[in-house]
């Protein structure tokens, strides 16, 4: 289906994708349209081999390129590089770079020998709504006129970290499922750094808009006590408390629910269903530690997404 210009979700390691051949506009234009995706979002482009990435890389980056996925691919880390002309407008959204990366899913890679050019594969969800972490996820969504692959859960179940390296700097275009640290050990001859406004005109795209959020309203607490405090003066709405095992176990009064990266977008979404109002987050030391986990949390809240110059 792939080879022929169709469109396919695969399971992914980080969350499920929204496959199509790079070289089928159609194909693309098909993704763009059934996830409802700003046309100004570039794809991520996923590849099976470091030479098949070479390929859609500008002479000036294939080292920084060959250099990165030695340490990280296949794995949950997209390399933002120069394009060659093997990658179109389309999927690039008209920059200069394509974001690339090599999935470690044994089903994505199976599924990437077989195609004949790389895939362009975003998350498979309608823009706004928390990415896919099972194929269910996929299945609400888009429905059943969709072909998915179901490879079970998502093992990280938050999407991959993209990074850009400008001279010795590595930025961090987006926060994911590689952290910070491990990048900064695995490559101390660069100078590892979160993108921030200054960065603006390398940073994704996608970061701009209004992301990983359920319908209900996200509240971040940082006490039990404050949890308590919302219910209490809210006892009408329909809330569902989430927090680390350790919490849960510890304030089993609150009747929270246990919540990790892996289980966050489960969370949100199982939170939709049931028509809750307001998801209240108790972040003890355990999720603060998990700075992608945090971003999330800080996107989908009252305080991140819809703040400042953010587009919805
Ligand atoms: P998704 O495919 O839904 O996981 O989102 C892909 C993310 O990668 C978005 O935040 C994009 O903006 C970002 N991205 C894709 N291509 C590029 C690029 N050439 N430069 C910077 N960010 C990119
Ligand atoms: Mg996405």
């Amino acid at each position: 289906m792939l080879n022929d210009g169709g469109v396919v979700a695969i399971p992914t390691e980080t969350v499920y994708g929204l496959a199509c051949s790079i070289d089928r506009p159609e194909a693309i234009r098909r993704v763009f349209k059934l996830k409802r995706r700003p046309s100004d979002n570039p794809l991520i482009v996923h590849v099976h081999a470091v030479d098949q990435a070479l390929e859609l890389t500008a002479s000036r980056d294939q080292n920084i390129l060959r250099r990165l996925a030695e340490v990280f691919w296949p794995g949950p880390l997209t390399v933002v590089v120069s394009r060659s002309s093997k990658v179109s407008d389309l999927v690039s959204a008209g920059l200069d770079t394509v974001a690339i990366r090599m999935p470690a899913h044994p089903v994505a890679l199976e599924i990437l020998r077989g195609t004949q050019s790389p895939l362009a594969a975003p998350s498979a969800n309608i823009s706004g709504r928390p990415s896919p972490t099972r194929a269910q996820h996929v299945l609400d969504d888009f429905g059943d006129e969709l072909m998915i692959i179901d490879g079970g859960a998502c093992e990280h179940g938050l999407e991959s970290t993209v990074v850009r390296v400008i001279g010795s700097e590595c930025l961090i275009l987006r926060q994911g499922a590689l952290s910070a640290d491990d990048l900064r050990h695995a490559l101390p001859e660069l100078f590892v750094r979160s993108a921030n406004e200054a960065d603006q005109r390398h940073r994704s795209p996608g970061t701009r808009y209004r992301h990983y959020a359920p319908k209900a309203r996200v509240v971040i607490c940082r006490s039990p006590e404050q949890v308590q405090d919302m219910l209490a003066e809210n006892p009408a709405e329909r809330a569902v408390v989430l927090t680390s095992a350790i919490s849960v176990e510890r304030n089993a009064d609150l009747n929270a629910r246990m919540v990790n990266a892996a289980t966050l977008y489960d969370e949100f979404r199982r939170a939709d269903a049931l028509q809750v109002e307001r998801i209240i987050v108790l972040c003890d030391d355990e999720l603060s530690r998990n700075e992608a986990l945090m971003n999330r949390l800080d996107k989908a809240s009252e305080s991140g997404g819809q703040s400042g110059d953010e587009a919805v």
